[in-house]
């Protein structure tokens, strides 16, 4: 595996893969890799030539400051199981890099809703973090397929809208939601947890599904009630739990059979706040 720091090294790398015509995937992450991360460069791999795995911690993407100082940072770990994986190459700019003189950039991207539904709502300024880092991540890297976890839900359709916006010429290939044995989506919050409140963080999977089972016979209201009931009783604190159209995340109010729709939630465990969504 090539570890690479500076886009100038990479960028003469590239230019060698191009000339080879090999196909390029990319996997960009904050670090503190699980499995969750591994089955996104496991399908790169499986679909390219080469994959480049990127590790930035952004701090423009987090809105909460503690949330951003209490990011986990496990680099020996991550360079261990990119080794076991056989990455290709692993870009490790610094802020100046992505950041030119360290600034972040002024570009506002037109978003439209999504920057003020959901995550947008609760997250001000999060997705326009997002679409920095990875318009310049694209800039550099110029892959040609872009590999992200459905986990994320709300961020693809983000950067579907940026890559337009930007006209990248890249495909974004969406990877499904690796789980914990309890259902719990991996993430590298979890690891903040206490155990015991990671064995009950399952029920957020759990109170997902319950709501898909039930959805064509009980009133979507009702069973976001139940399920709030069930999130308090355990101490949990949910921020939002909604069913949208699972293509423009356009909030519904009531499921219907014709739309493809998504069930998408934030809830808080302590000071951890965790996301997951489930496709009905
Ligand atoms: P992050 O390091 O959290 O920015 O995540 C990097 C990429 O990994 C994003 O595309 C995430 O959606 C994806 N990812 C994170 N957790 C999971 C998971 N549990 N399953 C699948 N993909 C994930």
């Amino acid at each position: 595996m090539y570890i690479i720091k500076h886009p100038s090294n990479l960028q003469r790398l590239l230019v060698q893969l191009t000339a080879g015509k090999k196909s390029l995937g990319f996997v960009p992450t904050m670090g503190a890799l699980h499995e969750g991360h591994l089955s996104l460069v496991k399908e790169s791999q499986k679909q390219c030539d080469c994959t480049i795995v990127s590790i930035f911690v952004n701090p423009l993407q987090f809105n909460d400051p503690s949330d951003f100082s209490k990011y986990p940072v496990t680099t020996e770990d991550d360079l261990e199981l990119l080794l076991e994986q056989k990455v290709d190459y692993l870009f490790l700019p610094s802020r100046e890099d992505i950041y030119p003189d360290g600034q972040p950039v002024a570009e506002k991207f037109h978003l439209g809703d999504l920057d003020h539904i959901f995550e947008g709502k609760f997250r001000p300024g999060h997705f326009q973090g997002v679409c920095a880092v990875v318009n310049r991540l694209l800039e550099i890297v110029k892959p040609n397929l872009l590999f992200l976890g459905q986990k994320d839900y709300q961020q693809i359709a983000v950067i579907r809208r940026m890559i337009e916006l930007k006209k990248h010429k890249v495909e974004i290939i969406t990877c499904p939601i690796k789980r914990e044995p309890n259902g719990l989506a991996m993430s590298s919050r979890n690891e903040r947890l206490a155990p015991k409140e990671r064995e009950a963080a399952g029920a957020i999977f759990s109170q997902l599904q319950m709501i898909k089972a039930n959805i064509r016979q009980t009133p979507f209201a009702l069973l976001k009630q139940r399920a709030a009931e069930h999130f308090q009783m355990l101490g949990f604190r949910p921020e939002y739990l909604a069913l949208a159209k699972a293509d423009s995340l356009d909030e519904l109010s009531e499921f219907q059979e014709s739309v493809k729709t998504i069930l998408l939630c934030a809830v808080f465990i302590g000071d951890v706040r965790l996301i997951d969504n489930l496709l009905i």
